[in-house]
């Protein structure tokens, strides 16, 4: 694929995530035509390109050069070389150092095409049976114990659909932390995706810390946890407004310029009641007074 009239490609080629029959024939023409392929780790990668018969120059492409290998990828690929880019499973560039790759090269005017495949967020997502229409993705929790926090303080209020990765040995004290900052919530543990021993596990985090006192997570998670039900948002508002006293809510509203019936429709739906209600309550108070 050496390019001789301009610079070569970047190319994004998602490998299985546990099955290697869920490679894309795309993916494995462009891995036997490129000039260079970047592997997260090497002797990972070359089990699946000696399953395929591939035998293009291998180099590494990790956390740890992936500023310096990137300039030096990009200097090959601006000489016309072609390279692709894959990481020990699934797409790369997802929680992976392949993002800072792709940002390089769009700066340095290399073209970038990603060849779709295996995913374990989507494929997590799709099995959860939970909401999919409006979805966010963490990858791994930050280990710094603060940003772990504000992230974690973050998820309480989040309505989306939330998916996060996570290491076996780590799992059940990330349970035990959800629990304690979000509440109860579903989840669906997605295990060994694609994989012979593949199960989603669906129960709520409170029923996680017993189901696991029991058996010692195995094998690779996406955890997806339902997204707080806006229901519950607007209960836990009201009931801070109904903490406030009826005449300072009115007087918000009156402040901001809102004549007495457009401010009592505003309280009315801030407590989650009626308008009547706000009326007759402020007629009690007045006449208590
Ligand atoms: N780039 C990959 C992708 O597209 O999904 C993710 C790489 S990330 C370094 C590895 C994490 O992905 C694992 O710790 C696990 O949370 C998740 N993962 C990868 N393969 C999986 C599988 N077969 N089943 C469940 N989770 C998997």
């Amino acid at each position: 694929m050496n390019n001789t009239t301009g610079p070569g490609t970047l190319y994004l080629c998602a490998t299985p995530i546990g099955n290697l029959s869920d490679i894309t024939e795309r993916v494995i023409e462009t891995l036997g035509s490129v000039d260079i392929i970047a592997a997260e780790d090497t002797r990972n990668s070359i089990k699946l390109l000696n399953h395929f018969e591939i035998k293009v120059p291998l180099t590494s492409y990790h956390e740890y050069n992936k500023y310096d290998k990137a300039n030096e990828l990009i200097e090959k690929m601006q000489n016309g070389k072609s390279v692709a880019l894959i990481t020990d499973a699934g797409t790369p560039a997802i929680s992976d150092p392949g993002e800072v790759l792709v940002d390089m090269c769009h700066e340095a005017g290399i073209r970038v095409t990603s060849l779709p495949g295996p995913c374990a967020l989507i494929t997590a997502l799709t099995m959860s049976g939970l909401s999919t229409r409006r979805f966010i993705f963490e990858g791994f929790l930050p280990s710094d114990k603060r940003e772990r926090r504000r992230l974690l303080e973050e998820l309480k209020d989040e309505t989306r659909t939330v998916i996060i990765y996570e290491a076996p040995h780590h799992l059940k004290s990330t349970l035990s932390e959800l629990y304690d900052h979000i509440g109860d919530r579903k989840i669906a543990l997605c295990r060994e995706l694609t994989k012979k021993f593949e199960e989603t596990i669906r129960m709520c985090l409170s029923e996680a810390e017993e189901y696991y006192s029991e058996r010692e997570p195995k094998g690779e998670y996406v955890v997806v946890i339902e997204g707080k039900p806006q229901s519950l948002i607007d209960e836990e508002k009201a009931n801070d407004w109904k903490n406030t006293d009826i005449n300072e809510h009115m007087a918000i509203y009156e402040s901001r310029g809102m004549d007495r019936k457009e401010a009592m429709k505003m309280v009315a739906s801030d407590r989650g009641v009626s308008k009547r209600d706000i009326y007759r309550q402020l007629l009690d108070d007045a006449a208590q007074q």
